[in-house]
C-alpha cells in the first residue's frame, strides 16, 4: 500500500476536509432552519463524506442512499444505470442529495431528471468534489465541498478500481 500511495500527489488534506465538511454543514443547517430533511447518499463514492457531513448537521434528518454505475475501468462509459434505488417514498420533502464528485454532470442530470419524477418539495444538491469539465453543472449544484483539476482523483470515498476509497484524504495519480 505504501509504494502504491508514493505514485499520488495529495490535493486536498486530511484536516482541509474536515474543517470544509463542518462550514458546509452549518450552511445547510442555516438554509433549512430546523425543516426536517431526507439527505440521500449515491453510493459507493459518497458514503465517506455523508456520514461526516450528517454528523455535523444537527437538526432532525433522515438518511437514504441509492446507487448508479457511470463508469467503467475508470473511463466514463456515458451511460448512467440505477443499480438501486431509495428506500422511502419523498414525495413533499425536502431533499439533498448528496454526490462524492461531479464530472461530465451526466450523473447528476439522470438523478435529478429521476429525483423529480418522485415530487419532492425540494432538491438540492451537495457534492464533496467539483471538475471543472465545462459540463456546466456548477449552477445546479448547491453546495461544493472543494474544486479539483481534471485529473483522476481518489481517497475519502473516491476509488479507483474498488481500492483507496479508505484515504483520509484526496489524491490524484502522478502523471
Ligand atoms: P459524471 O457523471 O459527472 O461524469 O461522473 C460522476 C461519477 O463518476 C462520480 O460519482 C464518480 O463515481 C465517478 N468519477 C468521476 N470523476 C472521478 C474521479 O476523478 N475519480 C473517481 N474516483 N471517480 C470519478
Amino acid at each position: 500500500m505504501l509504494c502504491m500511495l508514493q505514485n499520488l500527489d495529495i490535493l486536498i488534506r486530511h484536516d482541509a476536509i474536515q474543517k470544509r465538511v463542518k462550514e458546509l454543514a452549518q450552511e445547510i443547517e442555516k438554509n433549512y432552519q430546523g425543516r426536517p430533511l431526507v439527505v440521500v447518499g449515491v453510493l459507493k463514492g459518497a458514503f465517506i463524506f455523508m456520514a461526516d457531513l450528517v454528523r455535523h448537521i444537527e437538526m432532525p434528518l433522515a438518511c437514504d442512499f441509492l446507487r448508479v454505475s457511470s463508469y467503467n475501468k475508470d473511463r466514463s462509459t456515458g451511460v448512467v444505470r440505477m443499480d438501486f434505488d431509495m428506500t422511502q417514498p419523498i414525495v413533499g420533502k425536502d431533499v439533498l442529495l448528496v454526490e462524492d464528485i461531479v464530472d461530465s454532470g451526466r450523473t447528476l442530470s439522470y438523478l435529478l431528471k429521476h429525483m423529480e419524477t418522485k415530487k419532492p418539495s425540494s432538491l438540492k444538491v451537495c457534492s464533496f468534489l467539483y471538475k471543472e469539465t465545462g459540463a456546466g453543472m456548477r449552477a445546479r449544484v448547491d453546495y461544493i465541498g472543494f474544486d479539483v483539476p481534471d485529473r483522476y482523483v481518489v481517497g475519502y470515498g473516491l476509488d479507483s478500481e474498488g481500492l483507496y476509497r479508505s484515504l483520509p484524504y484526496v489524491g490524484a495519480f502522478k502523471e
